[in-house]
């Protein structure tokens, strides 16, 4: 598949989540405010729905903020800057891209950027599978800290 074109489909696919999850979360606060039933719930049930929709807040967050670097990645494929590391102006590896579709630095940049963090050398293993893509993903605030699930 083009990129764009898997970048447009991810973006759709993002934005029906997104949807689907603005609407539960407008539910669960109509029913517990319509409900009244509410104040007589133990305390620590109420806390436990307080922090299900704190993290669906969360999360609501994250695909927005996922949704937004897709949006620049295709504002960059526009530009032809699409799959171009922002640091050191070198092609990103294809199979970076295909796993980080809006990535915007080659591995050897995100892993400097990553080393400047906290990893020490020895830790400087390799990017392909064996560890974890949110783990690698986390790490590069801003960017890349949110992988999706291919
Ligand atoms: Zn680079």
């Amino acid at each position: 598949m083009e990129l764009q074109e898997k970048l447009l489909d991810k973006k759709r696919e993002l934005q029906r989540s997104i949807d689907r999850k603005k609407d539960s979360l407008m539910i669960t606060v109509r029913e517990s405010t319509d409900d009244l039933s509410m104040y007589d719930q133990h305390p620590a049930d109420l806390a436990s729905e307080l922090y299900e929709r704190e993290k669906d807040a969360g999360l609501l967050e994250m695909m927005e903020l996922e949704l937004q670097n897709i949006n620049d990645a295709l504002n960059r494929y526009q530009n032809g800057e699409y799959g171009i590391c922002s640091i050191c102006g070198e092609a990103i590896e294809p199979e970076r891209l295909e796993r980080l579709i809006y990535t915007t630095q080659c591995i050897q940049c995100a892993r400097k950027a990553k080393d400047n963090f906290t990893r020490p050398a020895e830790e400087d293993i390799s990017f392909s599978g064996a560890m974890s893509d949110r783990g690698e993903t986390l790490e590069i605030a801003g960017y890349d800290f949110y992988d999706s699930d291919n």
